[in-house]
């Protein structure tokens, strides 16, 4: 069986070529040609040895998932729709901004938690991504991007926001970090990863000691009890373990903060009490807040905030010195904002037994 040299991260591609008996730096070589210049064909790896370059085709492969569908909306926002096996489809997003470039990436085909207002959510859970799958996103986005005219990348940012908990798929997600921050790699600096989580505490630990990229954190609701109907985890992982693990996570990076992100849902968590129920629950973490105006789904059964109401919502947190943004709404003409990537996922889970595992 061939290997898909886009599962390994770089720990593991250097075993990998020691288990060829060849000498260390071709690890090094080797991965340059498979994420900084995108390379699939072993042929054109030119300072490889060529009897390497007939190994590996031999024994390894390059193989990132198919492109099902690639479109882009009227304001550059483009979207791939992926094809990771089994009638199986995952959605990576690249965001053009002024001065900046993000992928927004998926790290599971559908997700566990099933959050009321997410379509992802609502969708079931099929698998998680393996590593070679979610770097694969990136690695096909920065081929199709190509570099910028300078030489630079077009991708300086990348999000873990698009499908699936990340935190549910730990060791795949991981791996794929540490591609992004390796210099041989993506190179790109640990505060332009982002990780989005919904808020599993003790993997929230363990990303600290293992990879501490920006931290996101889904809040949505600013009480246990509107965050129990509106996120089942939060049974399980309760406003104050999740606040303390936040706390925890900067004193590793004390210079850092973290983004909590809060959708906004017209009449359900957008008033000025909920304001001023925000503001003294964050007000121990070093924090900004992202605001997400609620994109809507059909049978969602919730309604986007009105833009007065986030704009007040917005005002009050920021008096209270809580630097607060709102996020734009992008790629509306081909569905490719937030809680939109919906791909297409079979099911492999009855919602009942999901939510089980989450109820404390
Ligand atoms: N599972 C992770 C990351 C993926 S979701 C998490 O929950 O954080 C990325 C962000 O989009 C999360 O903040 C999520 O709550 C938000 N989101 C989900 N559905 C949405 C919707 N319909 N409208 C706006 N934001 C949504
Ligand atoms: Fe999963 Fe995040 Fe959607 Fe919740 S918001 S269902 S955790 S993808």
């Amino acid at each position: 069986m061939t290997v898909n040299l886009l599962d390994l991260d770089g720990k593991a591609l250097s075993a990998f070529v020691s288990g060829l008996d060849e000498k260390a730096f071709r690890a090094r070589q080797l991965k340059r040609w498979l994420h900084r210049q995108g390379e699939a064909d072993f042929s054109q790896m030119s300072d490889i040895a060529r009897s390497l370059r007939d190994r590996l085709a031999q024994v390894a492969e390059v193989s990132p998932p198919r492109i099902v569908s690639d479109s882009v909306a009227g304001d550059g926002t483009r979207k791939w729709l992926l094809d990771v096996g089994n009638a199986n489809a995952i959605e990576a997003v690249f965001i053009p901004e002024a001065g900046r470039g993000t992928l927004c990436v998926s790290t599971q085909a559908g997700c566990t938690l099933a959050c009321e207002f997410c379509s992802t959510g609502r969708q079931g859970f099929n698998r998680n991504l393996t590593t070679g799958e979610i770097i694969g996103q990136l690695w096909l986005a920065n081929r199709a991007l190509g570099a910028a005219p300078g030489g630079e990348r077009v991708i300086s940012n990348v999000v873990l926001m698009g499908m699936g908990e990340p935190l549910l798929n730990f060791e795949a997600t991981v791996a794929a970090l540490k591609l992004m921050i390796d210099e041989d790699a993506y190179g790109l600096s640990r505060r332009r990863v982002t990780l989005s989580t919904s808020g599993i505490v003790p993997m929230i630990d363990r990303l600290r000691e293992e990879c501490p990229v920006a931290l996101a954190v889904s809040l949505h609701a600013p009480n246990d009890a509107l965050r129990d109907r509106l996120m089942p985890i939060n049974r399980q992982y309760p406003l104050a373990e999740l606040l303390a693990a936040c706390a925890r996570y900067l004193e590793r990076a004390p210079r850092d903060f973290i983004t909590f992100e809060y959708v906004m849902l017209d009449g359900v968590n957008d008033s000025e009490a909920h304001a001023r129920e925000l503001i003294s629950l964050v007000s121990a973490v070093p924090c900004k807040i992202n605001l997400i105006p609620f994109n809507p789904f059909p049978n969602s059964g919730f309604v986007r905030s009105p833009r007065r109401t986030i704009e007040r919502f917005s005002q009050l947190l920021n008096a209270a010195d809580i630097v607060t943004t709102t996020r734009k709404t992008r790629g509306d003409d081909i569905d490719a904002a937030c809680g939109q990537l919906a791909g297409q996922i079979h099911d492999r889970t009855r919602k009942a037994k999901r939510l089980e595992g989450v109820g404390s």
